[in-house]
């Protein structure tokens, strides 16, 4: 019998993975010079935190999530998104301390139940990030901007920040009222979930992706012009500073993000070479949650970028070289003998890092320098009677094509000093 992998689900091996833990350590390096320390909380919490934390007249609660109950009937669910298991556990572990500043990183793999295509998986992974206790503008620039210098720093462009307030407790609750009635005489033009929405939380209805919504949803009055004055102020310091930064944004009024907790800042980084889930990473200010979820009051915000479509727009830009696993030398074995003599040489120079395979399993010459050649390894020692005999190998330079005799005790010497040529250069 035969298995498949679970629909929406995917295998990822060499050689994405090879770009997957570029994109990871480039990722955790940055994070870490931004100051943030990482945070693994479990891949499944009570199902109550989520749907308390991200609404439960979202999509994600309302169809995407996994829950199920365990052996003595708890209620579970598959961790949708981050930033809900991290508050929770920050409580939890008394990492916050008000009048101080936690800032944690994330990376792992979330599971949603959609409707599986390009860019969009029932199993994906995240990396993410969250700042709690400050409201100061300067934090949700420092976020927006983490998001800036990382696509960079892994060479993508034609990427474009997509910036908006939902507003705070202040302000928001008057433009609801607005929003309400203003539905109330659409309703009939709105999807059934909508019609729903437009009563009981109406800013849903402008996150809603089927089509007759969004034309009725380009006619709404915007939160923009309901905003209270610290919220504009807040707005406004965001804009000036990414001019000045000169980073590529515009002001999406409309954007309101899929999950409950926001305040006042939300954005989403958006790919010009992506199809219609060109969302790469998204993010924002969510001020009430940790209150919400028990803790002290303390405003956070915060990101996640998908790495499946991180990847995908990388390898898509066919301009930046994808950083590979090359072997760096192949031994191509000749006998017993060979093999013995070779084992230890090996396992030493594996211990420094230098990236070895063999053959050990008595091939022909040609087929060992088709393997080889398979492998894309830069040398490939040749090591047979006569090489024994004067404890060397026959060293061949697989691009060049160069062959020269080497004492197997000095290989390690020579590939490492190879090694950091090809590093300088
Ligand atoms: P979308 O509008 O694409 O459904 P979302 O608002 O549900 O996105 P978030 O919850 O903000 O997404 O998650 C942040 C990022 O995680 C997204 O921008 C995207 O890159 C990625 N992501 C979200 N859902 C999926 C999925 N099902 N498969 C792959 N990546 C995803
Ligand atoms: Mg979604």
């Amino acid at each position: 019998m035969k298995f498949k992998s679970v629909r929406g689900t995917r295998d990822v091996f060499s050689p994405e993975i090879e770009l997957w833990q570029y994109l990871e350590n480039t990722a955790v390096a940055l994070l870490k010079a931004y100051g943030f320390s990482e945070i693994r909380t479990p891949i499944f919490e009570e199902s109550a935190l989520f749907n308390r934390s991200i609404g439960e007249d979202t999509d994600i609660v309302e169809k995407e999530m996994y829950s199920f109950q365990d052996k003595k009937g708890r209620n579970l669910t598959l961790r949708p998104e981050g930033t809900a298991g991290v508050i929770r556990a920050a409580i939890e572990q008394n990492l916050l301390v008000q009048s101080n500043i936690a800032k944690l990183y994330y990376l792992g793999p979330m599971f949603r139940y959609e409707r599986p295509q390009a860019g969009r998986y029932r199993q994906f992974y995240q990396i993410g990030a969250e700042c709690v206790g400050s409201d100061n503008y300067r934090r949700d620039l420092e976020i927006i901007l983490w998001c800036v210098d990382y696509f960079a720093a892994i060479g993508l462009t034609g990427l474009k920040v997509c910036l908006n307030s939902v507003g705070c407790a202040d302000c928001r609750p008057a433009y609801r009222e607005v929003l309400k009635k203003y539905l109330q005489d659409q309703t009939g033009k709105l999807c059934g979930d909508c019609q729903r929405r437009a009563v009981k939380n109406p800013l849903r209805v402008l996150d809603c992706k089927v089509d007759s919504c969004r034309e009725i949803i380009f006619g709404i009055p915007a939160m923009q012009d309901w905003l209270c004055d610290a919220c504009k102020t807040n707005l406004s310091e965001i804009e000036a500073d990414l001019k000045k930064e000169k980073v590529n944004f515009i002001i999406d009024k409309y954007l309101v993000r899929g999950l409950d907790y926001y305040t006042r800042t939300v954005f989403e980084i958006k790919s010009e070479n992506l199809g219609a889930q060109d969302t790469i990473a998204a993010g924002g200010r969510y001020d009430k949650l940790v209150q919400e979820l028990g803790g002290p009051p303390m405003p956070a915000v915060g990101f996640a970028l998908g790495l499946e479509r991180v990847s995908e727009v990388r390898q898509k830009q066919k301009a930046v070289a994808t950083p590979g696993n090359r072997i760096d030398i192949f031994f191509a074995l000749l006998g017993e003998q060979a093999q013995n003599r070779a084992a230890g040489v090996i396992r030493e120079l594996r211990q420094q890092r230098i990236k070895v395979e063999a053959v050990f399993e008595n091939k022909s010459l040609k087929s060992q320098m088709r393997l080889a050649d398979q492998s894309g390894a830069k040398f490939t020692a040749i090591l047979g009677e006569e090489e024994l005999k004067k404890d060397s190998v026959t060293l061949r330079n697989m691009q060049t094509k160069e062959q020269k005799d080497i004492k197997l005790d000095e290989l390690s010497q020579f590939l490492k000093t190879a090694k950091s040529e090809e590093y300088n250069g």
